[in-house]
């Protein structure tokens, strides 16, 4: 099976498929699915705005809610010419995607190939090529076409750790206004760069700066600015341009949705309401609680192949499955182990994409054998 796994890989890490280049990305997802081809599967197409993906499963008829989604993206951030020409070395692969994550799509299509047929449940295969600027128009835009699981795995590498939380992203502009006068009689203004350092002051006492890297909401001022440009003025407008990293423990609430509003009004009780305050972009987190039954039996199986335990890992930047998140499906990222990501030198240990194969085979028969919760 490796040496399927490894030509697989191979053969997905060629294709220069960056986001902006829809004929790379159409012919590697053409590419993914040629071993799926013969198989009597339904592959559904999706595509808006130039980034198609596909959805495929057994049977005429796409189930309401599917037990299980695998989910890979086959995009890459951009890399040098010569990552696209993959090498084997010292027991690891290298190119663009190694890890990040054509390895672990070459894995999940092999096993969904074999299992798909031999369990009683709907899994769904799901691959997508806009991961890496957002995923709103692959894993997004298959949802909101109403594609749902119990629960979504997606291969993005965790070293064999089980992700089960991110944190969501706040860009947001504050402006504040004063009353301009002339810089040798001050008390005639108001000063609306102060105004901004005390906003800057309160945000900061409810989201102090961490000194080591820590699971807590975190606040970056990001710029400061003031249209006047003189000595001698007291600035009558500044704009504070901030990103807040907020944990998803932040606004606990029953589903885990958050939507702008409840933002918004927590901003507002920290700062004030009288400011101009304007979110440029809202990113949700990732949540899925620790004890989630997909969770402990995804535990066994790494068990039972690896003969170790497995770990609970936080990541701080998102994926994908935060848009599952938003529609009450849980998930999480689950991946093999690598390095390099995003760099030159990205790789991937091959002998871990034996043990991923496993693990997931494993999981899916596993699955079988319990009895399925609504
Ligand atoms: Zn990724």
């Amino acid at each position: 099976m490796l040496e399927k796994i490894l030509d697989l890989s191979k053969k997905l890490i060629s294709y220069p498929s960056v986001t902006s280049n829809y004929q790379a990305l159409k012919s590697v997802l053409e590419e993914a699915l040629k071993p799926l081809k013969e198989e009597g599967l339904t592959i559904e197409s999706f595509e808006r705005n130039q980034k198609p993906s596909v959805l495929i499963y057994q049977g005429n008829k796409r189930p309401k809610r599917f037990r299980l989604i695998f989910n890979g993206h086959l995009d890459v951030v951009s890399g040098k010419e010569s990552q696209y020409r993959p090498f084997e070395k010292q027991g690891r692969l290298y190119g663009r995607g190694a890890i990040d994550m054509k390895s672990a799509c070459a894995v999940l299509i092999l096993v969904f190939k074999n299992v798909v047929k031999k369990i009683n449940y709907p899994l769904a295969l799901q691959l997508v090529t806009d991961e890496e600027t957002g995923g709103f128009n692959g894993t997004k835009y298959q949802i909101e076409k109403g594609v749902r699981a119990d629960f979504v795995i997606a291969g993005e590498p965790t070293d064999f750790g089980i992700n089960n939380k991110a944190k969501g992203i706040i860009w947001m502009k504050v402006k504040t206004k004063g009353i301009s006068a002339h810089g040798a009689y001050p008390w005639n203004g108001e000063n609306a760069l102060l105004k901004a350092q005390k906003i800057i002051e309160k945000i900061y006492r409810v989201y102090p700066l961490p000194k080591k890297e820590s699971w807590q909401t975190t606040f970056n001022l990001a710029r400061i600015e003031t249209p006047n440009l003189t000595f001698n003025k007291v600035p009558a407008e500044a704009t504070i341009f901030f990103d807040i990293r907020y944990i998803p423990e932040e606004f606990k609430n029953k589903s885990f949705k958050i939507g702008k509003k409840t933002f918004e009004k927590k901003i507002k009780k920290i700062i004030g309401a009288d400011e101009e305050k304007e979110i440029i972009l809202f990113e949700p987190p990732q949540f899925t609680e620790e004890k989630n039954s997909f969770i402990l039996n995804l535990k066994k199986s790494i068990k039972n192949i690896l003969k170790k335990n497995s770990k609970i890992i936080i990541k701080h930047g998102g994926s994908d499955i935060r848009h599952f998140n938003q529609v009450s499906c849980p998930g999480i990222t689950f991946g093999p182990i690598g390095g390099g990501l995003h760099s030159d030198e990205e790789w991937i240990d091959i002998k871990s994409l034996e043990y991923y194969y496993k693990i997931l085979e494993d999981y899916v028969f596993r699955l079988k054998s319990e009895s399925v919760e609504t």
